[in-house]
């Protein structure tokens, strides 16, 4: 590219042009779409650039140009269309500051002047840097056809009306507004009662537009973290405090449900592990049904969506009804109870690797590899252990797991009732049961909370 397109300010500016014939004329022509001051000095002056003045479009001095005659101009056109006059005029213009252009003569030229298609406000400008001048005016041509001559008065009328669609969701329902307008209800509406019918087609537009905006539903899948309601994270309480309609599970903490709005419709989707649940393929159409009501549906969760969530599950349903949706995590029960022993799920030196694991599946207890697990320095967080501690105790004790390997159960993470239970794998076993938990708890296999693993070794150094 050795010109570079810009659009320059010349609104009040001046620009002057040296010359008085047809070339004058040409350029004349495309100058007074502008807003600037335009000179014209000429000897002779064609009749037309005559009229041009008494319209009050630009103003003559009827001489041949002098020096100052192109100071403070922005642009200057040399269009004398005699070779030696240019060149006098156009070194004046230069050392007056002036950019200069000389009429069909690209290589003295400091500028070149576009093909224009004039949609004002919309302009389009079309260069080839004198390569193919038929080709430029081709594609003029082609655009001239292509965009409605009306395109210019929206664009102007649609300016004004820009901050009123800050009613509509940034991106596509924005850029679908615009060009309904533009290539629809715009054109249709200055054809049938001209630009005063403009404007009230862009409020009937905007009014549609936020109705189907607003009936289309959208459906959150929010984390709610372990039940702390300040274990929240911003972008999930803001989608509770928008939420239409809050489906939840039995985990989510009413202090939590607390924060959805009054007006809120509160659904209680609990299921109880091996209990009587309402089916996921009700939950599923729950969902849906109310996001194709125009709600905005927040589906709450326990925890973090995504881990032990059947997440994917409703996510397929929502996707069959192409209904819009975000998942948003949130802090699994996993991490909020590592953070309340001292412990972190990973420790160099101690273990590279962390496995949520499930007690049970849909089918009952669930199967892992024992084998691996029983090795020294593996750490496990099961999540639903309580009914299959016994199961998972033989499993590991079976696979040669150390029986003095630490287990810590934390029960009601992150809640005032929270209890922190710190065994062995050996003693699993009555201890869970006996223990007698009720609320939810997750199990670390092979962590013990700081300070008994620092009892632990100090035990180990005095021995
Ligand atoms: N999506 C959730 C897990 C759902 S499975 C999450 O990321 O945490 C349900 C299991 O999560 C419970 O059986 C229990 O093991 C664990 N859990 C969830 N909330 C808990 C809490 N506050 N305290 C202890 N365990 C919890």
């Amino acid at each position: 590219m050795k010109h570079f397109p810009i659009f320059l300010a010349v609104e009040g500016r001046r620009i002057v042009l040296s010359g008085g014939g047809d070339a004058a004329m040409a350029k004349l022509r495309l100058l007074m779409k502008t807003e600037a001051h335009l000179t014209v000095i000429a000897e002779d002056v064609a009749d037309d650039i005559r009229k041009w003045e008494a319209q009050g479009k630009l103003r003559i001095i009827n001489r041949a140009m002098e020096p100052g005659d192109a100071i403070c101009a922005a642009l200057f056109y040399a269009a004398n269309e005699d070779d030696v006059e240019d060149a006098r005029v156009a070194t004046i213009a230069h050392a007056e500051g002036a950019l200069v252009n000389i009429v069909d003569n690209l290589g003295d030229s400091q500028f070149i002047t576009p093909a224009i298609v004039d949609r004002d406000p919309v302009t389009i400008a079309i260069g080839t840097e004198g390569a193919a001048p038929v080709l430029a005016r081709a594609i003029k041509a082609d655009l001239e056809e292509r965009l409605p001559s009306s395109l210019g008065v929206l664009a102007r009328i649609g300016k004004t009306f820009r901050h009123a669609v800050d009613v509509l969701p940034m991106g596509k329902k924005r850029r679908d507004f615009w060009s309904a307008f533009y290539f629809g209800a715009g054109p249709k509406a200055i054809a049938e009662r001209g630009e005063t019918g403009v404007l009230p087609a862009l409020e009937t537009l905007l009014d549609d537009q936020v109705m189907t905006a607003r009936s289309a539903g959208h459906v959150d899948l929010v984390g709610a973290g372990p039940g702390d309601p300040e274990l929240l994270t911003l972008k999930a309480r803001n989608a509770i405090d928008k939420a239409d309609v809050v489906i939840h599970d039995r985990l989510v903490t009413p202090e939590i449900l607390e924060l959805a709005r009054r007006e809120a419709i509160i659904i209680d989707a609990g299921k109880e592990g091996f209990g009587k649940s309402m089916a996921q393929s009700d939950i599923d159409a729950l969902i849906v049904q109310h996001a194709l009501d125009g709600h905005h549906v927040v589906r709450l969760k326990a925890g973090d969506p995504t881990v032990f969530g059947r997440l994917d599950e409703e996510v397929e349903a929502i996707e069959v009804h192409n209904i819009s949706y975000s998942i948003i995590p949130g802090i699994t029960a996993a991490s909020a109870a590592v953070a309340n022993i001292g412990q972190s799920l990973t420790k160099r030196g101690r273990n590279s690797a962390v496995r949520l694991i499930t007690g049970h599946d849909t089918k009952g207890y669930a199967d892992h590899d024992w084998r691996a697990l029983a090795a020294p320095g593996e750490v496990a967080a099961i999540y639903m252990g309580k009914k299959s501690a016994r199961f998972i105790q033989g499993r590991l004790l079976m696979h040669g797991a150390d029986p003095a390997t630490p287990v810590t159960i934390i029960e009601n993470v992150s809640r005032a009732n929270q209890r922190i239970i710190a065994t062995t794998l050996a003693e699993m076993e009555p201890t869970m049961t006996q223990a007698n938990l009720t609320g939810p708890a997750i199990t670390f296999y092979g962590l013990a909370p700081r300070d008994a693993a620092a009892q632990a070794y100090k035990l180990k150094e005095f021995a």
